[in-house]
């Protein structure tokens, strides 16, 4: 059994033109992460260049920080691994230290690479977090020593990508080791129409459609919650269709919209 997942720059299926809005996060993570990873070369003259080990991605749910590390992989032609809460349970559990080198050993020999570590709180929280297991506070320990080997050779095209809702919960060790803290924030309205434009970019709209008026309705909306309203608002010609369907005679097939659909707005226009 793997104990992450590793996904070849090929065929993670996500690129910045994927990722509507976060300019800044984006410009800033092609200068310290993409470019070291294609052209460690560049970066080999002096000391302040010196390719980083450590990126923190933070900020609410649902803004794009798993997007964002999925595109720097594909993007910079570097393979992705995926380490997630998931992976930590039983396999994890007694074997950190193993399990730890493994994965760093593995990032290595597949390099370029980037070790994308979700949700990090619950990797590398607080030590002083009361009722920590012991395993865990080993895993902990092995897993920044291991990173801290990185840095013995700053070009080998290695890096820890972290994303994190919670980064007043992190060990203060883990934070120092990622010097470069993007903050992934909730979009304004300008914003949130770029992102809509770039979910519907291949969808039939209504005529008359227009992102910035649906933009000014979502205020406080994720690129997630976004996401989910176009999904339920393109569920309502299916949904209108089966009703005239129904009028004209009895059907048995019955739409609904998802759960997690917010229903706020409605995009038919
Ligand atoms: P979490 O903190 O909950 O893990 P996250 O910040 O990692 O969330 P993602 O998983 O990257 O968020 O985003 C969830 C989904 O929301 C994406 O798969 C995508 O469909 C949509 N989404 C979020 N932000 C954007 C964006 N800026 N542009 C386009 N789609 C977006």
């Amino acid at each position: 059994k793997l104990l992450a997942e590793v996904i070849p720059p090929g065929e993670v299926g996500i690129g910045f033109g994927d990722i509507g809005a976060l300019d800044n996060v984006k410009s800033t993570l092609r200068e310290v992460v993409m470019l070291p990873l294609k052209r460690p070369e560049l970066f080999m003259r002096g000391q302040l260049t010196k390719p980083t080990k450590g990126v923190l991605l933070f900020g609410p749910p649902g803004t794009g920080k798993t997007m964002l590390a999925k595109a720097v992989a594909s993007e910079s032609g570097a393979n992705f691994i995926s380490v997630g809460p998931s992976s930590l349970g039983s396999k994890w559990f007694g074997e950190a230290e193993k399990y730890v080198k493994a994965l760093f050993t593995l990032a290595h020999k597949i390099a370029p690479c980037v070790i994308f570590v979700d949700e990090v709180d619950s990797l590398l929280g607080r030590r002083d977090k009361s009722g920590e297991h012991e395993a865990m506070r080993k895993m902990k320990t092995e897993f920044m020593a291991a990173w801290d080997g990185l840095r013995t050779n700053q070009y080998d095209r290695v890096l820890v990508l972290a994303a994190t809702n919670r980064p007043g919960d992190l060990d203060e060790a883990v934070v120092r080791r990622m010097p470069r803290r993007l903050m992934v924030d909730l979009p304004d309205a300008a914003n949130r129409a770029k992102i809509l434009k770039v979910i519907l970019k291949e969808e039939q709209l209504a005529p008359g459609f227009n992102a910035e008026e649906v933009a000014s309705l979502t205020d406080g909306y994720s690129g997630s919650d976004l996401k989910n309203l176009c999904i339920a608002a393109a569920y309502r010609p299916i949904r209108d269709f089966l009703a005239a369907e129904n009028a004209a005679g009895p059907s048995d097939l019955e739409v609904s919209t998802p759960a997690a659909a917010p229903a706020a707005a409605d995009l038919s226009g």
